[in-house]
């Protein structure tokens, strides 16, 4: 009945073909329910009736007027019309371009209602957009009206009528799926109240009311779903933890040349107690860049391999899974722990030897790139899963690798921080740790801004630190010139700078290199013998090499904020000052301007992710890949964070007396969850 009439299509309904039909798709209305949830963007006053004579300094305004005169005037070698009309107060003027056929619509003496935009020009009090009816006997003015997203071929009236025709239907008594405890204690309108008002509020702070009902209820169900899911993962899986049989973990830490952070072993104890339960973990682990997540990763890895499980660390570049890969091995040297780098560049023979000893559970630790669960690789005895810059993987990558088998403990690990709203959404169904503090010892790095053409001073300024025995990147946005014509590149810097620099040594990184090459250099970069290495942002994600003390990012401006601050994180990870020089070439966008600014003043990479989230938009900021299921309708988590912990906390205690939803007063919201998850799985296909 009701709701199925709500997911017609629109042509079920009067005045609807396909032609406009078509038009309401360009709008996203594919169902007659859709027109029900077509925010307006604002409204249009026409609440009270405004004197003619203020109606200039009023802007927009409804007045009433009585019809005096027609008047023509000469324009463009026609005549255009003009309806002098006038109320108590005064006169003005109506001008019909391309109307004429009002005059005889409205002849003199007719009473009108106006709806227009007035100013005072020529002389006189004028709108030339207007919309105009004879006053009806008794008529009040209308109030609010909702003014709509358009496309060409739409009108406002035509939506407005459409809309009204939903509304009145019986279908639009839509039930309220929130508990109605919660409505009462958050003084929330009921579901179909809120629709009603911000297609025709009383005010706009009942407006603004509705829209808050809209935005809770959308944040509550999001939340929800998460909650049931983490629930559901605590619950249904359980699996039989393997007792330990070796030990390794106090040996290995007692050889390491530091002692961990704090933050370190708060985090490090938070990731192995939940590999304690008998449920799979999933925990993000998030900390600024250089504040030292692979050294908890690995020793995470080591509990895993000290009851006998496998561990695997998934990186995105085959450059980080090399550098990892040596970053174990140095650390489990001591130890009798196999590990092996699984990267799509080995030959053949090499790849079979090494998925034999992982199916024979040989092998300890693999550490690779997305090769790692190629549909040939079998596990012994997979315990734990790690991926590293986790936000270079999209959600469909993760869950394949969850649902391969003996469901795994599951680390994902986070480049920089993320604000707090986008871990309680986007990671909303995972438990999260951060890393807060950098090692000690840590010399704050020093951020400089250049404008491209004095860059000579940036050249002298390197050149000063290679004397010192420290090393440079320079980063390009382009490999070389061609199709990126006027911007400086890798492969023409690396030459000019190797001549600049000699005899110091210079050499390239970028993608279009063959990965044995790429790494050979990388090789030689982390051992001293390239002094400068030039490079595209391949160097962003990860690469450590504490020596290296100066980064200068040329066409700065060309970087994104987050980018950026990775980028700038490949210095300052030894004992020396180190540098970052942000050269740009002018003129600088307004966003550019804004990025450059916050990272001149900014060290703190949990300030530069809510600044990132501000400019750019959870979207953007989350990588297409995994943006998808964090469209709102209502809701934007920028503005909305009170209203989601909100939600959380009510998700909270329902969960805890309720965790099915099987009360009476829950299951209207059973049945919302159950309503948008087929949704979900319908527009994924
Ligand atoms: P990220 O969090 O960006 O992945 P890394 O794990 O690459 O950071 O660590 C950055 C650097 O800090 C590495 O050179 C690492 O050896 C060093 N490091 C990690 N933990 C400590 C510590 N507790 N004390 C001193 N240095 C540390
Ligand atoms: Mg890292």
């Amino acid at each position: 009945m009701a709701v199925t009439e709500l997911a017609a299509a629109p042509t079920t309904l009067r005045g609807v073909g396909p032609t406009r039909a078509h038009l309401l798709g360009r709008l996203g209305i594919t169902t007659v329910g859709d027109l029900l949830f077509l925010l307006p963007g604002r409204y249009e006053d026409r609440s009270q009736i405004v004197p003619l004579a203020i109606a200039a300094a009023h802007g927009e305004g409804l007045v009433r007027a009585t019809v005096v005169r027609h008047e023509f005037f000469p324009h463009g070698g026609r005549r255009v019309l003009k309806i002098v009309i006038s109320d108590e107060s005064g006169a003005a003027v109506l001008v019909c371009f391309g109307r004429n056929v009002l005059a005889k619509t409205f002849p003199p003496g007719s009473d009108l209602l106006v709806f227009g935009s007035f100013s005072f020009r020529y002389g006189e009090i004028q709108s030339s957009s207007f919309e105009a009816e004879h006053v009806r006997k008794e008529q009040k003015p209308p109030g609010l009206l909702p003014v709509y997203p358009l496309t060409d071929g739409l009108t406002q009236r035509i939506l407005r009528d459409l809309v009204a025709t939903v509304l009145a239907s019986p279908a639009a008594q839509l039930e309220d799926p929130l508990p109605p405890a919660i409505r009462t204690t958050e003084h929330l309108m009921s579901f179909a109240d809120a629709i009603r008002t911000i297609h025709h509020p009383a005010s706009l702070d009942a407006a603004e009311r509705a829209f808050r009902r809209l935005r809770f209820g959308e944040l509550f169900f999001f939340q929800l779903n998460l909650a049931r899911s983490a629930m559901i993962r605590r619950r249904s899986s359980r699996r039989a933890r393997p007792t330990r049989t070796r030990h390794l973990t106090a040996g290995v830490r007692e050889s390491l040349p530091f002692s961990l952070t704090e933050d370190q072993e708060t985090v490090l104890r938070e990731i192995v107690t939940d590999m304690e339960q008998p449920w799979p973990m999933n925990r993000l682990l998030h900390g600024d860049v250089g504040s030292g997540k692979t050294l908890v990763a690995l020793l995470a890895a080591l509990r895993a391999i000290e009851r006998g499980e496998q561990a695997v660390l998934m990186v995105p570049t085959e450059l980080l899974a090399r550098q990892h890969a040596w970053t174990a091995a140095a650390i489990l040297s001591q130890t009798d722990v196999n590990v092996a780098l699984a990267i799509g560049a080995a030959a053949a023979p090499a790849r079979r030897a090494l998925r034999e000893a992982v199916a024979a559970g040989e092998i300890d630790l693999v550490v690779g790139t997305h090769a790692l669960f190629s549909a040939d690789v079998i596990y012994a005895n997979l315990g734990l899963v790690i991926i590293d810059e986790q936000h270079r993987f999209g959600v469909s990558q993760r869950r394949a690798i969850m649902e391969r088998g003996t469901s795994p403990d599951l680390l994902l690990m986070s480049a920089t921080p993320i604000p707090r709203s986008l871990a309680l959404t986007a990671f909303g169904d995972s438990d999260v740790s951060a890393i807060t503090h950098l090692p000690p010892g840590r010399k704050p790095i020093r951020t400089r801004l250049a404008r491209m053409g004095n860059e000579e001073r940036v050249y002298r300024f390197v050149h000063k630190e290679l004397e010192a025995g420290r090393q440079a990147y320079f980063v390009y946005p382009a490999i070389d010139e061609g199709g990126t014509r006027g911007l400086r590149s890798a492969a023409e810097m690396a030459e000019i700078l190797a001549e600049r620099f000699a005899p110091y040594t210079v050499g390239v990184a970028h993608s279009r290199l063959d990965q044995e090459e790429r790494a050979a250099t990388m090789e030689q970069f982390k051992n001293g013998l390239i002094h400068v290495l030039v490079a595209t942002s391949v160097v962003e994600v990860g690469v450590d090499v504490p020596n290296a003390t100066c980064i200068v990012i040329e066409h700065a401006e060309l970087f994104g904020l987050a980018a950026l601050h990775q980028l700038r994180g490949r210095v300052g990870r030894g004992e020396f000052q180190s540098h970052c020089i942000l050269v740009y070439q002018e003129p600088l966008t307004d966003d550019a301007k804004e990025r450059l600014r916050v990272l001149y003043q900014s060290n703190d990479g949990f300030h530069i992710a809510e600044e990132d989230l501000r400019i750019r938009g959870p979207g953007d900021l989350l990588g297409t890949r995994q943006a998808g299921f964090l469209r709102f309708r209502f809701a934007d988590i920028r503005r909305d964070m009170e209203l989601m912990l909100n939600a959380r906390r009510h998700i909270a205690a329902i969960l805890r007396d309720d965790p099915d939803l099987t009360q009476t007063e829950h299951r209207p919201a059973a049945a919302e969850l159950t309503r948008a998850e087929s949704a979900a799985s319908e527009a994924d296909r």
